[in-house]
């Protein structure tokens, strides 16, 4: 499956500038209000970048028996799906949010 790394180094400037938000929104500190934003933590934006990448694919395999292309679908979803999320101010990740609901 393709890393966060892959997709960032065969991406296009738009997709570099979503997967840079998509790790801008795992900091690795918590971030101070007017103090300069902390270092994006990417190992956990690369794990939660494969399981976004998982949960679209879990949703596919059923409509189609050929997982190499599924794979490769769900990992244009996924950057796609960055892609979009990006845009919006206040984004979050939605791994991030599910884990914040489920309960501990
Ligand atoms: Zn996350």
């Amino acid at each position: 499956m393709i890393t966060l790394h892959e997709a960032y180094e065969q991406g296009s400037d738009d997709v570099k500038a979503a997967i840079q938000a998509f790790g801008a929104s795992h900091p690795s500190t918590v971030p101070t209000p007017g103090a300069t934003p902390p270092e994006p933590d990417w190992k956990t934006a690369e794990k939660h970048f494969t399981q976004l990448t998982e949960v679209i694919m879990g949703a596919a395999i059923p409509e189609q028996p050929d997982r190499p292309s599924i794979v490769r679908r769900a990992e244009q979803e996924a950057v796609a799906f960055l892609l979009a999320v990006t845009q919006q101010t206040n984004f979050r990740c939605p791994i991030c949010v599910m884990r914040y609901r489920s309960p501990q």
